[in-house]
């Protein structure tokens, strides 16, 4: 999608802190970080939310979170743990409409969410 931020840094059009990178997805560190591990991992293809996705998109929602994972314990945070948040429109707080997975980590989060 070309007014897509994410899309375009999935294409490498606009700079960022990319930390891993396969043909199906990207994943790179947040521009505002809310922790001091905040990662996002995106898939390539433009899908606006979580609730865009059907059945065929199970295989790449479970390899976007299994790689959420393993990056967050690249970065040190397998002891501690970490939170992998899906934010979704409005009331979920999405403000970027191409679906991604938060990696939040490295100081206790607080439960709920405000
Ligand atoms: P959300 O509010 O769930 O849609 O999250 C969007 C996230 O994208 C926010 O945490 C932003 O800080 C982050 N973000 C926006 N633009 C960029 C960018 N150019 N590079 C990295 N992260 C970004």
């Amino acid at each position: 999608m070309t007014d897509c931020i994410f899309c375009k840094i999935a294409e490498g059009e606009i700079p960022s802190k990319k930390i891993y990178e396969d043909e199906e997805m990207a994943a790179f560190h947040d521009v505002s970080p809310q922790a001091p591990v905040h990662f996002l991992v995106i898939p390539k293809k433009h899908i606006k939310n979580i609730m865009e996705v059907h059945d065929d998109h199970s295989s790449l929602l479970g390899r976007l979170l299994v790689k959420a994972a393993e990056l967050s314990k690249e970065l040190g945070c397998e002891e501690k743990g970490a939170r992998f948040v899906v934010n979704c429109k409005e009331h979920g707080g999405q403000t970027v409409d191409h679906l991604h997975i938060h990696a939040l980590a490295g100081r206790p989060l607080e439960w709920p969410p405000g």
